[in-house]
C-alpha cells in the first residue's frame, strides 16, 4: 500500500474517532471514554503525519513536542478546577497563535506569490488566528482580574473605532490577496495581522464578567476555525476537518450558553453586552439573617422535600463529597433531595455536574434548571451551597444590574432558603444578591465543607 494511502486511511479513521469522540462528550456518564477515543485517534494521526515524506527533519518537530508536552503537562497538573476557564481561554489563544505562525511560514516560504485564493486563505488564517489570540489573552486577564478589571471597558466613539479597525482588515485583505509577491506584500501582511490583533482586544474589552463563559466558548470557535483556515494551507486534509469540528461545536456551544443566559448572539459577535441597562435599580429592602448550625439542623431535619443549588464556592471549598454525605443523611431522614444546576454555575460548562459526579452523586438526581423552577414552590428548603449570581432575583427585577436577563434558578420561591456562604462576599458579577434580604432566607456563614461536615455530625448524633 502506498504510504499516502495509508495516510489518508489513517485520518479518515481519525476524523471517525474525533465525531464518536464529541458524541460521547455530549454526557458526562461517557465523556471519559470520548475523550480517550479522539486522544486516540489524534495521536494514530501524528504519527501518521510524521512518516509524510514531506516531513524532512525532525528535530524542530521532536523538541516542540518535547518542551509544549512538558509545559502542557505541568499547566494541567497545576491549574485547580476553578482555574480550568483561563486555562481553556490560553490554550485556545495559543491555538490561534500556532494558525497564524503556519500562516507568516507559509507565506515566507513562498516568495514568488500565491495567487488570489492562496492569498485570502493566508489572510483568512492569519486574522482568525491573532483575533483568537489577542481576544483569549484579555479574556484570561480579565478572568484572573491581574493586569485588568473584569468590569466592561466602554468608551466614546467604540463602534466608530471597531468599524474602522475592521476596514483596515478588509482592505488590507484585498491588496494582499491580489498582490502576495514578496517583498510589497509583506506590508500588508504586517498591517491586517496587527490590526486583528486590535480587534480582538476591542471585541473583548466591552464584555462583562458574568457573560465571559460566552466568550470563551466563541474564542474556542474561533481557534478550530483558524486550525481549518492553516489546514488548507499546508493541504492537511484532518486538519481542516479536525478544525472545522472545533470551529463548528464551539459555535454550537455557544448558541447553547447565549440561551442559557438570555444574551443575544448578534452582540456576542460585535462585542459590548453584560453591560447594565440604563433605569432605576431594584432596591434592597431588609437585611441578611442569620442562621446557626443547630438551627440549620433543625429545618432540614423537619424537610421532606430539599433542593440543593450548588455554585463556586462549592467548588472553592471542595465540598462535593461533604455534600454527598448529607444527601445521604438527608434521605435516611426520609427527605427527597434533588440538584439544581445552572447552566453557568461554578467556572465552566458543566462545573457542577463534573464535581457531583465525582462525589458518586448519581445523574437522577441533577437536575436541570428548567425543570427545576416550576417545582420550587413545593420545596421546603432549598439549599444554596456557594452559589451567588445564580440565585440572583435582581436577573429578573434589576434593569440596571450586569446580570438582567440571564435566567436563573428561583430559590426565593422555597418555603426556606438556607445560603451556605464564607461571609457577604459577592459573586462573580459584582452585585448584591436580593435573594439574601428575603425574609425566608437564612445565612449560614462560613466555609461549606465545614458547614456541611458539622451539618451530617448533627444528623449522626441526633439518630
Ligand atoms: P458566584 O461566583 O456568583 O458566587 C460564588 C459564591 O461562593 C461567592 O459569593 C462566595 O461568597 C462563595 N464562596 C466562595 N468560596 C466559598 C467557600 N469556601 N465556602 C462557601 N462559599 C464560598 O458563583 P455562581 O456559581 O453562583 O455563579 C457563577 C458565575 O460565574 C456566573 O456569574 C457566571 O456567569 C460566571 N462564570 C461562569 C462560567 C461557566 O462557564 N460556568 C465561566 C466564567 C464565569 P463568600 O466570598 O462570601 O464566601
Amino acid at each position: 500500500m502506498e504510504l499516502t494511502t495509508l495516510i489518508n486511511i489513517v485520518y479518515i479513521l481519525s476524523a471517525i474517532t474525533f465525531i464518536l469522540g464529541f458524541k460521547l462528550m455530549s454526557s458526562p456518564v461517557s465523556a471519559k471514554r470520548g475523550n480517550i477515543i479522539s486522544a486516540v485517534g489524534m495521536g494514530a494521526a501524528i504519527v501518521v503525519t510524521l512518516m509524510d515524506t514531506h516531513v524532512e527533519r525532525f528535530e524542530f518537530i521532536l523538541g516542540g513536542m518535547v518542551i509544549g508536552t512538558a509545559i502542557g503537562l505541568l499547566f494541567a497538573f497545576r491549574t485547580p478546577m476553578t482555574g480550568m476557564p483561563q486555562m481553556v481561554g490560553l490554550l485556545n489563544g495559543f491555538g490561534g497563535l500556532a494558525s497564524l505562525l503556519v500562516a507568516w511560514a507559509e507565506f515566507h516560504a513562498h516568495p514568488e506569490g500565491q495567487g488570489v485564493f492562496g492569498g485570502t486563505v493566508l489572510w483568512l488564517t492569519a486574522i482568525i488566528g491573532s483575533i483568537t489570540f489577542s481576544g483569549s489573552l484579555i479574556a484570561w486577564a480579565k478572568l484572573e482580574e491581574k493586569f485588568i478589571s473584569g468590569k466592561p471597558i466602554m468608551y466614546t466613539g467604540q463602534q466608530f473605532v471597531t468599524g474602522a479597525v475592521l476596514f483596515g482588515i478588509l482592505a488590507t485583505g484585498v491588496l494582499f490577496a491580489l498582490d502576495t509577491v514578496a517583498p510589497e506584500a509583506y506590508r500588508y501582511f504586517a498591517l491586517f495581522t496587527v490590526l486583528a490583533f486590535i480587534i480582538g482586544i476591542l471585541l473583548v474589552i466591552p464584555i462583562g464578567g458574568a457573560d465571559m463563559p460566552v466568550v470563551i466558548c466563541l474564542l474556542n470557535s474561533y481557534s478550530g476555525m483558524a486550525a481549518c483556515a492553516s489546514g488548507f494551507i499546508v493541504q492537511n486534509n484532518l486538519l481542516i476537518v479536525a478544525g472545522a469540528l472545533v470551529g463548528a461545536s464551539g459555535i454550537i456551544l455557544t448558541l447553547i450558553m447565549c440561551k442559557a443566559m438570555n444574551r443575544s448572539v448578534a452582540n456576542v459577535f460585535l462585542g459590548g453586552f453584560g453591560t447594565p441597562v440604563p433605569g432605576a435599580a431594584a432596591q434592597v429592602v431588609g437585611e441578611m439573617k442569620e442562621v446557626k448550625i443547630d438551627r440549620a439542623y433543625l429545618m432540614l431535619e423537619a424537610a421532606s422535600k430539599v433542593v440543593i443549588v450548588p455554585g463556586y464556592g462549592m467548588a472553592v471549598s471542595q465540598a462535593q463529597h461533604a455534600v454527598r454525605e448529607l444527601t445521604e443523611a438527608l434521605e435516611k431522614n426520609g427527605a427527597e433531595v434533588s440538584f439544581a444546576i445552572h447552566p453557568v454555575a461554578g467556572r465552566m460548562p458543566g462545573h457542577m455536574n463534573v464535581l457531583l459526579a465525582e462525589a458518586n452523586i448519581s445523574y437522577d438526581a441533577m437536575v436541570e434548571m428548567d425543570a427545576i423552577n416550576p417545582t420550587m414552590d413545593t420545596v421546603d428548603v432549598c439549599m444554596v451551597i456557594g452559589a451567588n449570581d445564580v440565585v440572583n432575583p435582581a436577573a429578573q427585577e434589576d434593569k440596571t444590574s450586569p446580570l438582567w436577563g440571564m435566567p436563573i434558578i428561583e430559590a426565593s420561591r422555597a418555603r426556606t432558603v438556607i445560603v451556605m456562604k464564607r461571609g457577604k462576599g459577592k459573586g462573580f458579577a459584582g452585585v448584591e444578591n436580593l435573594l439574601f434580604f428575603r425574609n425566608n432566607c437564612r445565612m449560614l456563614y462560613g466555609d461549606a465543607k465545614g458547614s456541611l461536615q458539622t451539618l451530617v455530625s448533627e444528623f449522626k448524633g441526633g439518630s
